[in-house]
């Protein structure tokens, strides 16, 4: 049986937020986007659940939102001298 790399080893709220990730969710219903408390996630213990697949829903309509993995942005990480 094959074991399948994923693509992405941040698959969890805590693992974005060591690695500095940021999580972000599309409803394509609403044409809007929405930014996942990662933080608060983990404050209510749900850290380490997998966040690959449709497990984000849109508080505006309920429709399943699709998460997109925001890398640390470059240069917001402390002065580089
Ligand atoms: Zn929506």
């Amino acid at each position: 049986m094959d074991d399948p790399d994923p693509p992405l080893r941040y698959t969890t709220a805590r693992a974005m937020l060591a690695g500095g990730y940021t999580l972000a969710a599309y409803c394509r219903r609403c044409d809007r986007w929405a930014d996942v408390d990662l933080n608060r996630m983990v404050r209510e213990g749900r850290g380490d659940k997998c966040l690959v697949g449709p497990t984000l829903r849109c508080r505006v309509c309920g429709h399943v939102g699709e998460g997109q993995l925001r890398p640390p942005a470059p240069g917001l990480c402390g002065p580089r001298e």
